[in-house]
């Protein structure tokens, strides 16, 4: 039985050769992600041709994530990191103010001092660091430190609980999705999208560009939690990036909002990715932690889509030891069965519920294939939110780019298949190539799904047929 949770590696420099790459893919990698946070123009456009080269060569459908770095907001630059002791004064300043006190550091969003409130709490550097605002001016905040520690260069600064007026794509994020459209990205990750109008901003931007990608939501802050059903319905995917969601959130409710997400995203039949420090500790040990097997374990048992990989591939030591554990973990825990969710998506169209019968009468018979013929991907996305449990369930579309968004899709396997003028070939056709490969004995039942075109008509049909 195939693994039905897909990856996504993260590409870096511990793993920028074309013999990785291929690698990767052997070890069971679906996508693979440029972090425009770290990856220069020329790197990212090489890594993208080395991507395709190598699933080309394996006749795989890998994909490609352009993840845009967003309106973060960071610290100044600084002739030495600062050593911080609880109780000192530190000051944030815009960048055209002058230093009042000696730790003082510059910021690169000049909203900021508008948009916090005394009291409330600053976090810099992925949390290594805490502090209360304790004045705020038109330019410049004081925070008081809360915990010792070093406050470096260009820091990330997150501000929890705090509505933030930053945009939703800054010039930096135009110029990568620029590239991004001219590598031929499958998808392109928006970060810190705080609500729908931005999700619709990044399509738009895609769109203008003649691109392709289908767009992804990072949920990283209250705000994004707060529009998330708007956010779902908008975008194409929705990640759970608990990097910045884990500093944002009091972090016990991390786990609870995952599921939350998790189940959301099955309710209105949007893609789900679990993302962020799954196998932190391999970065530098050879095997996960308990812990991060248990965290991993309980995605997969809430049927997300796909789990992503960070650091572990892009600066770790064991990147493809890491995917070999994701395989293991993930072939284990969907043997044991899953949460279920797929049994609450919300059927909204006649298509949806033509999907819900063919998984029904697949499910119920042994040994049935799930079959499903697709022009544009949306039905076979339909299906696979249903979560089906047939040992096999293969999605047939004339576009490789189809094929390579239904990377990110749990359980389906997509294949290429220049489709028939008539429905009856292209069913003969799909049978043949799964006969071929031996991914079907003769005479083995497949319920077969499709909206395919039949006599003019958009016919949902589902039909059961023997090999
Ligand atoms: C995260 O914060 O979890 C995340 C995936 O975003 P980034 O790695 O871009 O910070």
């Amino acid at each position: 039985m195939p693994r039905k949770t897909k990856l996504i590696v993260t590409l870096g420099p511990a793993t920028e050769t074309e013999e990785t790459i291929g690698q990767l893919l052997d070890a069971g990698a679906n996508i693979f992600r440029l972090n425009m946070s770290h990856a220069k123009h020329e790197w990212a456009r090489e890594m993208a041709r080395l991507v395709r080269r190598q699933a080309a060569e394996r006749h795989l459908h890998a994909a490609v994530l352009f993840d845009l770095t967003g309106p973060s907001i960071r610290t100044g630059d600084l002739d030495e990191p600062y050593e911080l002791k609880i109780g000192d004064l530190v000051e944030f300043r815009k960048a055209d103010a002058e230093a009042s006190i000696p730790l003082s550091t510059t910021v690169n969003y000049p909203g900021m001092m508008d948009d916090v409130s005394e009291g409330s709490t600053l976090v810099v550097d992925n949390g290594t660091l805490l502090m209360e605002i304790r004045t705020k001016k038109d330019d410049r905040i004081l925070c008081e430190v809360r915990n010792a520690g070093t406050l470096g260069s260009r820091r990330h600064i997150n501000l929890p609980g705090t509505r933030l007026n930053l945009p939703a794509m800054t010039d930096k994020d135009r110029k990568d999705l620029s590239l991004a459209v001219e590598c031929d990205a499958d998808f392109v990750a928006g970060s810190f999208v705080r609500d729908a109008a931005h999700v619709h901003e990044l399509r738009d931007a895609v769109d203008s560009l003649e691109g392709g990608a289908q767009i992804i939501a990072k949920i990283e802050d209250q705000e994004a939690v707060r529009h998330i059903d708007s956010i779902i319905k908008a975008a194409d995917g929705i990640m759970i990036a608990r990097g910045d969601l884990g500093i944002e959130v009091d972090f016990e409710d991390l786990p609870i909002l995952q599921r939350r997400i998790i189940k959301r995203c099955h309710e209105l039949s949007t893609r789900v990715i679990v993302a962020t420090q799954l196998l932190e500790s391999m970065v530098q040990n050879p095997t996960p932690t308990r812990a991060e097997v248990t965290d991993c374990s309980n995605a997969v048992y809430e049927e997300c889509d796909a789990l992503m990989l960070s650091g572990e591939t892009s600066i770790g030591k064991h990147p493809l030891r890491c995917v070999e554990a994701l395989v293991k973990i993930g072939g284990r825990i969907e043997r044991s069965g899953g949460l279920g969710y797929g049994q609450q998506v919300m059927l909204r169209d006649e298509r949806q519920k033509v999907a819900r019968a063919a998984v029904t009468l697949a499910d119920s018979l042994p040994d049935a294939l799930l079959i499903v013929l697709t022009r544009r991907g949306v039905l076979a996305n339909q299906v696979a939110m249903l979560r089906p449990r047939t040992a096999g369930f293969f999605a047939f579309t004339p576009r490789e780019v189809v094929c390579r968004q239904l990377a990110l899709n749990r359980s389906v396997v997509p294949f290429r298949l220049p489709f028939a003028a008539g429905i009856d070939e292209t069913i003969e056709r799909a049978t043949d190539f799964l006969l071929e490969h031996d991914l079907v004995r003769p005479g083995g039942p497949m319920v077969i799904v499709s909206d395919l075109l039949s006599d003019h008509i958009a016919a949902n049909s589902i039909l059961l047929h023997h090999a």
